[in-house]
């Protein structure tokens, strides 16, 4: 009698009752019937309608009692709803056709946030293939039920998956700092699925999108997007700047290697790092290497000068520096450094506007990072599908179903 009032405080039952407990094969087996006192309720639209049938007998997984597995068992009923016609009735401990219980599947879900995937089958006694499921059902939850009413600005980014083997497409809402969506790949036709996913009303409502500046991005935010502010991302900006930096100093090291082989050895972070970052150590070396009349110390010095870039507040009066150290990076005989500055002047009205909307994916590396945290607690089946679900749920922010009872 105990275990029934608990199953049935615990799923919240209304309009079912437990009809008898048993153990089969070391399970705890709980038979659920209608109340014979309640009408049907559509799954559909939850308005009540007469019976129509009975369907096949149900079991679903349900979390484990004492360490014991629990199955529930109920034959569903059909109802012959005004609205819809004949439905499945709703049934408060389940979603869709899945064979676990919602009560399990945001149990395991839940912990599938703090630790691997397979280790919570372990814990729980599941396989990572039903934990999987778990995840899956509380993401399709999510993703079905959030708002995205108020989506204004998106970040762009691309994530490696198989060690830089697949790229996948990620976009983030900027403000609420969430994944919105992921996509296999890095074309035009990956983001314009994104665009498609979003419905043309909504994109509409996209008032900035900042991205790096990579052509199949920039070509399906202009086709799909005309009116958004294209901002391009200042970290990617930088990133491109200290690969140029750090190209001088490689083909500086491959002249110097008969000469002085030992002159720019183990300098790379020198060069790169921001200075108040540098250890001591770093900081007397860099004075030494400063004195020298240095290829990489000039392109050091125009790296450190396209950071003032960043610090006005005028868009007329950035553009103006930016034409100044654009004269000097294309003066400075340095070709990385003037590749570099050439491609800042192809892209120079979409880097300038981020003087009118100071967005930038500093966050979305934040994410990204968390990104492959969270991949490697999926680990199991390193499929799209797994990694993406792993994504959804670790950095979606998704609103989670409600249950009566708190499972975890
Ligand atoms: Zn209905």
């Amino acid at each position: 009698m105990l275990v029934e009032s608990i199953v049935r405080k615990t799923l919240g039952l209304k309009r079912h009752c437990v009809n008898k407990v048993t153990e089969e094969h070391g399970e705890i087996v709980v038979y659920l019937v209608p109340d014979k006192r309640c009408k049907v309720v559509c799954s559909c639209c939850g308005r009540q309608g007469p019976g129509y049938d009975t369907l096949k007998e149900r079991r679903w997984k349900h979390v484990p009692l004492w360490g014991i597995p629990v199955t529930l068992v109920h034959a569903p009923r059909r109802v012959e709803c005004s609205t819809c016609g004949i439905r499945v009735e709703a049934i408060p401990w389940t979603q869709g056709k899945s064979p676990l219980s919602l009560p399990l599947s945001v149990v395991l879900a839940t912990w599938s946030k703090l630790v691997a995937w397979k280790v919570v089958g372990q814990l729980f006694g599941f396989h990572w293939n039903t934990v999987r499921k778990a995840v899956k059902n509380v993401v399709d939850y999510g993703l079905a039920n959030r708002d995205l009413g108020n989506l204004i600005y998106i970040g762009i980014d691309e994530i490696s998956r198989k060690r830089g083997h697949v790229y996948h497409t990620q976009v983030y809402d900027l403000i609420e700092k969430r994944l919105l969506w992921s996509g296999e790949d890095r074309t035009s036709e990956t983001l314009e699925a994104f665009f498609d996913y979003l419905g043309q009303e909504r994109c509409e409502c996209i008032e900035a999108v900042c991205c790096d500046m990579w052509a199949p991005y920039i070509d399906a935010i202009k086709k799909r997007l005309p009116n958004a502010l294209l901002v391009f991302d200042k970290f990617h900006i930088v990133r491109h700047l200290l690969d140029a930096v750090d190209k001088v100093r490689k083909e500086e090291a491959q002249k110097l290697k008969s000469e002085n082989p030992e002159l720019l050895k183990k300098s790379r972070y020198i060069w790169l790092k921001n200075p108040w970052n540098l250890t001591d150590n770093q900081k007397v070396r860099l004075s030494d290497l400063e004195k020298l009349n240095l290829k990489i110390n000039r392109a050091y010095l125009l790296k450190e000068a396209f950071r003032k870039f960043w610090d006005y507040s005028y868009k007329a009066w950035a553009k103006k520096y930016l034409i100044q150290w654009f004269w000097w990076a294309t003066h400075s005989r340095l070709k990385p450094m003037r590749d570099f500055a050439w491609m800042v002047r192809r892209h120079q009205d979409d880097i300038l506007n981020y003087f009118k909307v100071p967005i930038d994916n500093g966050a979305v590396e934040g994410l990204n990072n968390k990104a492959k945290a969270i991949s490697h607690r999926a680990y199991g089946y390193r499929t799209a599908e797994t990694f993406k679900l792993a994504l959804y749920h670790g950095m979606g922010k998704l609103p989670e179903p409600q249950l009566t009872h708190k499972f975890v």
